[in-house]
Parts: structure tokens; sequence; C-alpha cells
């Protein structure tokens, strides 16, 4: 049996955690599984790199800033590999580049085009236990790139598809993936299990306990992924193909993201192809785009409003800026969260939506955006309401029980 284990930030964040993934992975090695193990930089370091780009640029380039980032996960993988090695276990730390993993050029944001696992399987063919640096891999230029914050779950995750593997297993500090944060409402509950396309809406909708990429991936290959800790033996999570009786269950999780600022446009020339300039350029400059709304315009003005994540509200202002002469006012307000409401259910149920905005309204909480798909409900709301939020709409959804 072939696994793929990948240790994130929290599992290796200091030398005796080290220890205790070695021990693990030892442990799995002992009962016979062939091993690929993708790690993590240790938990604050990634941070603190950018934070040294930082201290000499404010606009670092991106290929130097692959350059420095993916240096961290390299000793979590060298160190792993060391003391592996030194309880008398065959182990071998590569690289991405090493691992055969390619990737497009865009710097900090790559993406996997392919792999080669070659280099991998001959070293599981003489007993190796490999040992790979999440979060990286090499452009056809020849130069290192990473795969986006949170990119060492994609690395396992495209690792197990082309290793053919059995399973992968994504460990962190909870034992698979709950109603909601644990952090946030101690009363949530654990999940057996979870389909891609839940998983997929909690990830893109904030929930940073799996990479949105990456469950993705996991889809598209059919890659048997679980969500366990790795400071327990607890069952963990398995996330997979949406079945039957996922459909009884109304709502899944909600999710609170934080990092969300709104950008309003007042005075908007209502002219046909504004929105798609605007929009445009906004894509243009890799800005995100999530919710948006547009009112119907009065004396061919109109309003238009979206949300962008935090770290790109300056990136839009600059181009709403551009557009000074289509615009009479711009207002931004960083103090904003999304709240969301998950599940399958969804799909067969009406009614869900009007209940999270009579819970709002029943907390007192103004919705200032919606959207909705197929299997949820998201809302845009006064950050310092968020948490409050979320506990009054797992409560209402019985997520409890
Ligand atoms: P790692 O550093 O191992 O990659 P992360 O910090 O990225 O781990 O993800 C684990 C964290 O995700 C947990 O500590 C938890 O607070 C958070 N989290 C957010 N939403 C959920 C959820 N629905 N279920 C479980 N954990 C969640
Ligand atoms: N170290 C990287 C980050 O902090 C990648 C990862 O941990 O998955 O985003
Ligand atoms: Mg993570």
């Amino acid at each position: 049996m072939l696994v793929v284990q990948k240790y994130g930030g929290t599992s290796v964040g200091d030398l005796d955690r080290i220890a205790n993934v070695a021990n693990r992975v030892a442990k799995a090695r002992e009962e016979g599984k062939d091993l690929v193990v993708v790690v993590s930089a240790m938990s604050g370091e990634t941070n603190k790199l950018i934070d040294y780009a930082h201290h000499f640029s404010d606009n670092p380039s991106k290929k130097e800033m692959d350059m420095l980032l993916s240096s961290g996960e390299r000793v979590t993988a060298a160190l792993l590999a060391i003391a592996l090695q030194a309880k008398g276990y065959d182990a071998v730390a590569m690289t991405g580049r090493q691992a055969g993993i390619v990737t497009d050029n865009t710097h900090t944001y790559a993406r996997i085009e392919k792999i080669d696992p070659t280099a991998m399987q001959n070293a599981i063919k003489e007993g190796k236990i490999v040992i790979v640096a999440g979060f990286q891999g090499i452009n056809k230029d020849g130069s290192v790139t990473t795969l986006g914050r949170g990119g060492s779950d994609l690395s396992a995750v495209a690792l197990a598809g082309a290793l053919h593997a059995d399973q992968c297993e994504i460990y962190s500090d909870v034992d698979g993936i709950y109603t909601t944060d644990p952090r946030i409402e101690p009363k949530a509950k654990k999940l057996d299990t979870i389909s891609y396309d839940e998983m997929l809406e909690m990830s893109s909708l904030g929930a940073k306990v799996l990479q949105n990429r990456s469950v993705e991936l996991a889809k598209k290959l059919g890659v048997k992924l679980y969500a366990k800790s790795s400071f327990s033996d607890n069952e963990g999570t398995l996330i997979t193909e949406e079945s039957e009786n996922m459909e009884e269950v109304l709502v899944s999780g909600v999710v609170l993201d934080k990092n969300q600022a709104r950008v309003t446009l007042r005075g908007v020339a209502d002219r046909p192809g504004i929105a798609a300039e605007i929009f445009s350029k906004l894509a243009d400059e890799n800005i995100n785009v999530d919710m948006i709304i547009q009112n119907v315009g009065t004396d061919g003005l109109t309003n238009l409003g979206f949300t962008v994540p935090q770290s790109e509200l300056e990136n839009a202002k600059k181009v709403v800026n551009s557009f000074d002469h289509d615009i009479q006012g711009a207002d931004y307000d960083e103090n904003v969260c999304k709240v969301s409401v998950v599940g399958v259910g969804m799909k067969s149920h009406a009614g869900v939506a009007a209940k999270a905005f009579t819970v709002l309204a029943d907390s007192n909480i103004n919705i200032q955006m919606i959207s909705t798909s197929e299997i949820k409900v998201s809302m845009i709301i006064d950050e310092k309401y968020g948490e409050l939020a979320i506990r009054a709409l797992h409560e209402a959804y019985e997520l409890d029980k």
C-alpha cells in the first residue's frame, strides 16, 4: 500500500514535533506501507521570510520570493529525513524539482503542469521513505516556483495522483473537518465524511484546514483524501464523492472568512461595457473579485459593489482610480467579513437561505451583500459580528447535534 502523508506547519513547528512526525512515519513504515511524506515549513517560518524580504523592499521580485520561500520547506524535509535516518530508517529528502514537479511561470502562485514521478518511484523501489519539500516546483526555465499559501496540501494531492497512491492523508492540529472552525465554536462536530464539492466550497469560502486548489485537484484526480491530526490517532474525515445519504443532511458546515474588503463605486456611468472594463482590469492585475452587486441605474448612473481579499485592496484602489472619469466616488471598507452556510442538501431543500437571513436578523446583524450557489449561501457583514454570526448559524442549523 502506497500512502502520501502531508504534515503542516504546526505539526513540524519545532524539533520535538519533527521527532513526533518521525515516530509516526516510522510506525506507518512498520505497518508495511510505502510512504511519500510531504512537509510544510515550520509554523511561522514562511511569514518570517516574507517579513525579511519586506525589510528591503515593498515590492520584492516574485522570482526571488520563490527562491526565498521555498527554503522553509526544504529545511523541514531535510530535518525529517535526518531524524528518520537516525532511527535506522532509509529516508531521502527531495526538493519539488527532485520529486519531478514542473509548473508554469506564475511565480508565487504557480500551477502544476506535470509531474515525473520516476525518481520517487525508484527510491521507493529501493525501500526508501521519500520526504518531499512541499509548496514548490520548478518552471521550464529551471527557476524554483511556489504554489500559493497553504500550497503543501496541493503538493501532496498532486503527488498522490501522479503516484496512483492508495490514499493521501493531510495531518494538522485538528483531527478532521468540523462543522465549523472549532476555535470559533467549541461545540463544532467532526464530520466522518464530506463531499469534494462541499469541502471545495468550505475551503474557497475561508476554511483554511485544506487549501482550495488541493481539494479541486483531489476531486479531478479522484484522490482518496483524509484530514487527520498529527497529535492523536483519531479517525479523521474522508473527503470523497457525493453519496445519496449526504443529501439528507441539509447543511454540513458554516465558514467565516475575515480576509474580505468591500469596495463600493458610486455614480458609475451606466453604459454597456463599463462592468466589463472595470472587472477585466481587476482580473489583469490578478485581483480576485468575489461578490458583486449592481443596482438598477437612475439618471444614467448606477452603484456597483464588490469584495476583494484584504491583501489585494491597495491594488484594487489603484485600478478604481484609473476609472476616475467614469466613477463619481468610491468607498472602501476593510471591517467586513463573509459568513457562509454550505451543504449539498440545499440542492433539494428550499428555505435554507431564508433561514440564514432570519438568524442574522434575529441577532440584529445587518447583511451588506449576498451571494448564493446550488450548495452555499454567503453573506457580507460587519467584521465585529463574524464570530457571533457563525455561532448563531451553527446553532440554528443544529450542527452541534
Ligand atoms: P497546517 O498548518 O497543518 O496546514 P492549518 O492551520 O492550515 O494547518 O489548518 C488547520 C486549522 O484549520 C485548524 O487549526 C482550525 O482552526 C482551522 N479550521 C478552519 N475551519 C475548520 C473546519 N471547518 N474544520 C477543522 N478545522 C478548521
Ligand atoms: N509554508 C507555506 C505557507 O505557509 C505552504 C504551506 O504551509 O502549505 O503558506
Ligand atoms: Mg494548511
